[in-house]
């Protein structure tokens, strides 16, 4: 088969899954604002949470290019990866900068679903995007590590057996860099919830299963280390460039959804004797939409590419990474914005999905990262201006 022919079956695949979890599905989640539990199953006994791991380690060893398609099918057919999409880029750090005793004792398990890996431990209160800034601390003692602080927006951390963390190792006034001195960890949950971690949802806007996770002298092994001490945030960068992909793929599979919604609707809506869709008024939004949707999907394959090429393609990968998730959530958020419009008031109808989408969009011009801080990035590190914070 050829590249585009194990593509177009992956789509095929993902569509055909999803097709079992249908608006019904999600919109009774949405309500009870549940983990949709039995749809994360059904992909990871599909084997799709396991793409990036390589085969030796039970995985299929696809690369990210073929990761971000799956993450788009899941979108385009309504529904929502967000409930899982951090294995995919968590999983990065791991198999870039992990242990191989680490890859052995968890890859195998997460590749056939024994043990999720699903919590992200970066964003705090205090500290905002300011990353370096971050307060939570771990301090060696002997063979352990006690951990003391708290995050918030830790997403799927009561759905996870394992968390990646973003924590300072060395006070910052004593780092030899700005950047040096703050340590990735591999925490095992199961070990600590209860003992040290305590997890406390945060209700939000849409059903994102987000929680604040608090560390009172949480000991861990040291071995959950993940690389070399004081090199975490030069790794979290790392993975987050697979992070801003991945999301983007799913900003376009969103995308996706809205335009078809807006386009069937606008066939079938008689209004004044006519199809809506007959007017300019109403047919411009959507066909603009369809062309920010194609211009971004083009750029996050081309990030997606340069990613799997290993920063070798021109450019700048963080910047590609980048202007993929900017354009691309950019792209989502005016198609949700259309799509409500062209439905007039049944956009705003629960049973339409419509509302339930438009709301699951918005998030992503402000998360991961937000769209002043990709502008930010660019204009000082594409562009030579000075640096603004
Ligand atoms: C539902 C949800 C799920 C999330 N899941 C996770 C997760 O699993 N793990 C995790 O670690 N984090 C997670 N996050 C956190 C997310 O990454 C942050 O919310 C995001 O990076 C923005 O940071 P902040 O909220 O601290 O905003 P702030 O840093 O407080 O910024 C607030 C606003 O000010 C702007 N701003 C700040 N500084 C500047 C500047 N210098 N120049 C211009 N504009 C500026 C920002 O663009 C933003 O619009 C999640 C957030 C949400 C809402």
């Amino acid at each position: 088969m050829t590249e585009s022919d194990d593509i177009a079956e992956i789509r095929r695949a993902v569509a055909g899954l999803c097709a079992d979890f249908p608006g019904e599905y999600w919109r009774d989640k949405d309500r009870e604002r549940a983990y949709p539990t039995e749809f994360v199953t059904a992909l990871t006994q599909a084997g799709f949470l396991a793409a990036l791991i390589p085969h030796e380690y039970g995985g299929s060893g696809l690369k990210l290019d073929a990761a971000a398609v799956i993450m788009e099918e899941i979108q385009a057919a309504g529904c929502n990866g967000a409930s899982a999409h951090a294995q995919m880029y968590i999983m990065n750090t791991l198999l870039k900068f992990g242990s191989g005793e680490q890859k052995r004792a968890y890859l195998p398990g997460i590749a056939d679903g024994s043990l999720r890996l699903q919590a992200f431990g970066v964003s705090e209160p205090t500290s905002g995007t300011d990353t370096l800034s971050l307060r939570t601390v771990a301090v060696k003692d002997g063979d352990h590590y006690v951990v003391n602080g708290q995050k918030i927006w830790t997403s799927r951390a009561e759905h996870s057996d394992l968390m990646l963390l973003l924590a300072r190792t060395t006070p910052a006034d004593q780092a030899a860099k700005r950047t040096e001195g703050l340590s990735i960890f591999l925490v095992d949950m199961r070990e600590v919830v209860g003992n040290g971690m305590t997890i406390k949802p945060i209700r939000t806007m849409m059903n994102h299963s987000t929680t604040e996770v608090f560390f009172d002298d949480m000991r861990i092994p040291a071995s959950a280390l993940v690389g070399e001490e004081g090199k975490g945030f030069r790794y979290i960068l790392s993975g987050m460039n697979a992070e801003r992909v991945l999301i983007a793929a799913e900003c376009i599979g969103d995308a996706k959804w809205f335009i078809q919604k807006a386009t069937d609707y606008a066939k079938e809506r008689k209004v004044f004797g006519r199809p809506i869709g007959q007017n300019q008024g109403v047919q411009f939004p959507i066909a603009r939409c369809y062309a920010q949707m194609r211009a971004a999907e083009l750029m996050v394959h081309h990030a997606a590419q340069a990613f799997d090429a290993g920063g070798k393609l021109e450019g700048n990968l963080g910047a590609e990474a980048n202007m993929a998730k900017l354009l691309a959530s950019e792209a989502s958020w005016a198609a949700a914005d259309m799509c409500v419009q062209t439905h007039g008031g049944f956009g705003f109808a629960e049973e339409y999905d419509i509302e339930r989408k438009f709301r699951e969009a918005r998030l992503y011009t402000v998360a991961p990262i937000s769209t002043n801080l990709i502008l930010s990035y660019l204009a000082e590190h594409v562009l030579g201006l000075p640096r603004s914070y």
